[in-house]
């Protein structure tokens, strides 16, 4: 009999400004700072697959949301756990802005990182400090700007066209187009080439009536804009935890396989990697 996979639950606390170290499928132990705790999930996207639920502030700009926590107690915080961890000697691989919703939605991201700089070059010198982003907000100059001052931007691709967009992330109503948010990553990888791109490939249970991206020809899609980006890396994986809505099942390890190996042959390039 075909056993569905187990899923994990979210061990993180949402009102947590900063969580771990994790042992991170792609980041290996990764110290995570979470903008948008408290509150409920703040976001500019609704992905069908996402492990916090549903989004409580569905939102297209920073402006849309009123209760973003100021800059000095999420620095506090790293600064404590950064502490803690330099003094129980505990190895650290990267430190990571990524939370219960967008980081870069956060009106105080600059700010927040360029603090966040000078702590790890106090107790982890050498340490990346990364972005998990779902690409979204790339076109606000205080964004771009910010981002490029990470060390390392994993930026949201898993669609190909408009119509999955739409129905598999499910944007606020003033997010641009996919194409729009396509032409965003390139200028962003040919400023910095320091973009990756992160793949989620998941089925669908109901692919009738609910979306997914795992045929063929949405991979193709996928493949032709991660072409004209041209990343350092695509990341493909698969649905780990809980998802937000019921219809979302991950795809066997040997698809994914082969998914990658898809892409790499559509794009003429050894860019796309697992992560189980
Ligand atoms: S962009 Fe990330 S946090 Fe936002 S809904 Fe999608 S998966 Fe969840």
């Amino acid at each position: 009999m075909d056993r569905k996979p187990e899923l994990r639950r979210v061990v993180r606390k949402k009102n947590e400004m900063v969580y771990g170290p994790v042992l991170s499928r792609r980041f290996g132990s990764s110290l995570g700072i979470n903008v948008n705790f408290g509150g409920g999930k703040t976001c500019s996207f609704d992905c069908v697959y996402c492990q916090y639920g549903r989004t409580v502030h569905l939102v297209s700009s920073a402006s849309e949301y009123a209760n973003w926590e100021r800059v000095e107690p999420i620095l506090k915080a790293v600064e404590t756990q950064l502490r803690r961890l330099n003094m129980e000697d505990r190895e650290l691989n990267s430190i990571t802005f990524s939370g219960n919703g967008e980081s870069t939605l956060y009106p105080y991201i600059q700010e927040a990182l360029r603090g966040v700089k000078k702590l790890r070059n106090k107790y982890y010198p050498g340490v990346q400090v990364g972005i998990l982003t779902n690409s979204s907000m790339i076109d606000c100059e205080r964004v771009f700007e910010a981002l490029m001052e990470f060390d390392s931007i994993v930026a949201k691709l898993d669609v190909g066209s408009q119509e999955t967009f739409v129905g598999i992330n499910r944007p606020a109503k003033r997010i641009q187009s996919l194409n729009e948010i396509v032409n965003n990553l390139i200028r962003l990888q040919e400023a910095t080439d320091r973009v990756t791109l992160q793949t989620l490939i998941f089925k669908s249970t109901d692919p009738c009536t609910q979306p997914d991206n795992a045929g063929l020809e949405e991979i193709k899609l996928i493949a032709e804009k991660a072409c004209l980006i041209d990343p350092k890396e695509i990341q493909i994986y698969t649905v780990s935890r809980h998802p937000s809505e019921s219809f979302v099942e991950p795809i066997k390890a040997y698809y994914l396989r082969e998914t990658a190996s898809r892409i790499n042959n559509l794009i003429d390039k050894k860019r796309a990697f697992l992560y189980l």
